[in-house]
């Protein structure tokens, strides 16, 4: 069988017997594949350090879904930097993580392996670190996944009048709800709704405040997933 070389994103191993190992990979055409290693475990395997989670790879692979072997391997991007800082690396545990749980094997979504790429990339620039990076990958990983958040205007009547009304967020719905639709008094602050925008691009750099937005996508993402990500409680230490 001919080999076929794919770029590919490690988002996580396990040891099989003797010294194999099966790899989850993100990988950019394909989606989430497993894919199985021989003799990666031996004593100088070269492969088996290209192959740590979190490295952006060139991998060739034989087979078809659940037998597909990896032949060859390649470190494209190593995100060092990103791996020597504690916080940014639990972000990208985290990022890792909703991404193998909200994608079911073999499930190809265009455009998630390059949100994260692009994410961990930024993670991985020396002098910056902005949580806001985390809930860009959030909301635009919900859109992806067809999870969009309705911020522009109330999810039941959808008057987007934020001068009259008041806002608060809609979980079942998935968006914002207007004073005259619901009866919460959990009011959004005009600074979050602002913020939203801004990180679907629809808004400039001002005014903004991200706390609410943190925790609506936190809490979104986790009724999403029937539970917290694990990662999450590592996060805000
Ligand atoms: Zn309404």
């Amino acid at each position: 069988m001919n080999s076929k070389n794919y770029d590919a994103l490690v988002l996580k191993s396990i040891n099989l017997k003797d010294s194999d190992k099966i790899y989850t990979l993100l990988v950019r055409g394909l989606g989430k594949i497993s894919a199985k290693a021989k003799g990666v475990r031996k004593i100088n395997s070269k492969r088996l350090s290209t192959l740590d989670t979190l490295n952006f790879i060139r991998v060739g692979l034989v087979g078809e879904s659940e037998i597909r072997v990896i032949t060859e391997v390649k470190m494209t991007y190593s995100f060092s930097n990103l791996k020597t800082n504690l916080d940014k690396l639990k972000t990208a545990y985290y990022f890792i993580e909703i991404v193998n749980k909200l994608i079911q094997e073999s499930d190809e979504y265009d455009g998630v392996f390059e949100l994260l790429i692009k994410c961990l990339k930024r993670l991985d620039e020396k002098t910056f670190y902005d949580s806001r990076v985390e809930n860009y990958f959030e909301i635009n990983l919900l859109k992806i996944l067809g999870y969009s958040i309705e911020v522009g205007s109330c999810v039941a009547c959808f008057n987007s009048d934020f001068t009259t009304r008041d806002f608060s967020f809609d979980f079942d719905q998935g968006g914002i709800i207007c004073s005259h639709c619901s009866n919460s008094l959990n009011y959004l602050h005009t600074a979050t709704l602002n913020s939203f925008n801004y990180l679907d691009g629809k808004l400039p750099d001002q005014n903004l405040e991200f706390e609410e937005v943190d925790q609506i996508l936190k809490f979104y993402i986790g009724s999403l997933l029937n539970e917290a990500p694990k990662s999450l409680k590592y996060l805000k230490l």
